[in-house]
């Protein structure tokens, strides 16, 4: 049976950070709708054009146009094992499509980590975010500093500061999350497939408590 994980939690939470690392210890992709978006912004792709319409006022994407995109990548041979999602489903309605899209492939949402992490927070890690070119791979100067600054310590490539992470439109994206996002928590908890992670903590603590909930789950 393939193995699901949906990331859920607000922006800033450190769904990205944690999604890399559990990813390469699963040995699943590592599925972000935000990542998919931001390659199709600089491919200028169609895709790309009406997406930056809507991420540049922190306001979401249409659920059609989002559905179908991750609907392309789960067909891929490598998420035969599964996959870990990031950043979507992001509204009921999506919630609702990757149940149907999970049960054509055999498979179901197996495990939610919940990250959460207080307001104030969340400000504060996303204007100090740094982020790769090449691949996306996150860095905060603060809380997470690259060893070189402006250059990532994985691929090398360059670090840059996205648009969206100015702080007027980080209070728009977090209270975006609060009206169409924050539904999912009761969605998947009825489920019973919901683990609150407190994102509060260090780094590999996160890691670590989010990888105890994955041992836990039979499939
Ligand atoms: P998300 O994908 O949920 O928006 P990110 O993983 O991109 O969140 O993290 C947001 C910012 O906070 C990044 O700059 C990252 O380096 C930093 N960060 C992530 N997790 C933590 C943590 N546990 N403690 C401190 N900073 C963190
Ligand atoms: P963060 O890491 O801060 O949570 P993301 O990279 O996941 O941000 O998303 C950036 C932007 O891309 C969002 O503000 C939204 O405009 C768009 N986006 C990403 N995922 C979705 C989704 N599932 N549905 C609609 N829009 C999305």
């Amino acid at each position: 049976m393939p193995l699901y994980i949906v990331l859920l939690g607000p922006p800033g939470a450190g769904k990205g950070t944690q999604a890399q690392r559990i990813a390469q210890a699963m040995n699943i992709p590592h599925i972000s709708s935000g990542d998919i978006f931001r390659e199709n912004i600089k491919n200028k792709t169609d895709l790309g054009v009406q997406a930056n319409r809507v991420i540049v006022k922190g306001e979401l994407v249409p659920d059609d146009l989002t559905i179908a995109m991750i609907k392309d990548r789960l067909s891929k041979a490598d998420c035969q094992p599964g996959a870990l999602l990031d950043g979507f489903p992001r509204t009921p309605f999506q919630a609702e499509a990757l149940a149907k899209i999970l049960t054509e492939f055999r498979g179901k949402v197996n495990l939610v980590p919940y990250i959460n992490v207080p307001e104030q927070l969340l400000i504060e890690r996303l204007t100090g975010r740094w982020t790769c070119r090449a691949q996306g791979h996150v860095f905060h100067e603060k809380f997470n500093p690259p060893r070189q600054a402006g250059r990532c310590d994985i691929d090398g490539s360059e670090l840059y500061q996205r648009d969206d992470d100015k702080v007027e439109t980080v209070t728009k994206r977090i209270k975006v999350y609060l009206q169409q996002t924050l539904p999912l928590i009761e969605y998947y908890q009825r489920m019973g497939v919901l683990v609150n992670i407190d994102g509060s903590q260090e780094i590999d603590q996160v890691t670590a408590n989010i990888m105890t909930a994955i041992e836990k789950v039979n499939l």
